[in-house]
């Protein structure tokens, strides 16, 4: 088995979790991470792999990021999977036209610029291996075709993430990493709520299927459930 090393982001809860649990059962070294460290590493203790680890990472700071970076190049000098999945405020209580412009920006700084952030950190390492697959965990509510109004700021951040899927796809072709944008459905977590008709075992899933693609597997597209779906 063609053993890998993964690092999520956001996984103290929710398909974060999952995927690191999912990822380490397909036999891959993970690196689990959260802003709340004793969170994080008491997700590390139940999932009882010895194939995870505990880093903490807050994806909207540029030194807690450099020192996963430093950590991570150090002791494993390469890092082949990426999974951009922290996310924040699915803003169901206000429309675009009212929009509290301060939860925007903070919520274009975890959902956009987070996922950049962490990419540029590591596309270096990527690049020097020749090998790496990051996913962005986005979400039907960032997808241009039909979009209407409602969650101003979650859908702009999701819409601007899958963009930054595009050009990080393009800029990389060729090189041996791919990049894609993955919706997981509505699924039962702290974000989802409790009448979504997904658990976070089929969330995860298509979230590890663009994290595990092979080498002549696709770049640049959103995926669900393994399938294009429309931007
Ligand atoms: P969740 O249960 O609310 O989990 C979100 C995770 O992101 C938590 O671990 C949270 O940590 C972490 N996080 C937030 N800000 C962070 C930061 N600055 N640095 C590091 N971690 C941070 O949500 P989920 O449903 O699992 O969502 C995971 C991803 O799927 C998100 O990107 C979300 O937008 C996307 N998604 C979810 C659904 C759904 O139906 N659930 C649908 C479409 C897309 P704390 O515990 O510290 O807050």
């Amino acid at each position: 088995m063609n053993s890998k090393i993964a690092l999520v982001t956001g996984a103290n809860r929710g398909i974060g979790r999952e995927v690191c649990s999912q990822l380490a059962k397909a036999g891959h070294q993970v690196i689990l991470t959260s802003r709340d460290e004793e969170k994080g590493k008491k997700v590390v203790e139940e999932l009882k792999s010895d194939l995870i680890s505990y880093h903490p990472l807050d994806v909207t700071d540029d030194d807690s990021v450099a020192q996963l970076q430093s950590y991570i190049e150090t002791n494993y000098g390469r890092l082949d999977i990426l999974v951009n999945n922290a996310g924040i405020n699915y803003d169901t209580w206000q429309n675009a036209e009212q929009a509290d412009l301060q939860s925007v920006q903070k919520t274009l700084n975890t959902n956009l610029l987070g996922p950049w952030r962490v990419s540029q950190a590591f596309i270096p390492l990527m690049r020097k291996n020749g090998y790496g697959r990051i996913v962005n965990v986005s979400s039907g509510a960032g997808a241009l075709n039909g979009m209407g109004g409602g969650t101003p700021a979650y859908s702009v951040s999701k819409a601007s993430l899958n963009v930054l899927t595009i050009k990080l796809a393009a800029d990389l072709q060729n090189t041996g990493i791919l990049v894609n944008s993955v919706g997981p459905g509505w699924v039962r977590t702290d974000m989802g709520g409790k009448e979504a008709p997904r658990d976070v075992t089929e969330g995860a899933e298509g979230v590890v299927w663009a994290a595990t693609l092979p080498d002549d597997g696709p770049t640049g597209g959103f995926f669900r459930d393994g399938k294009l779906i429309e931007w």
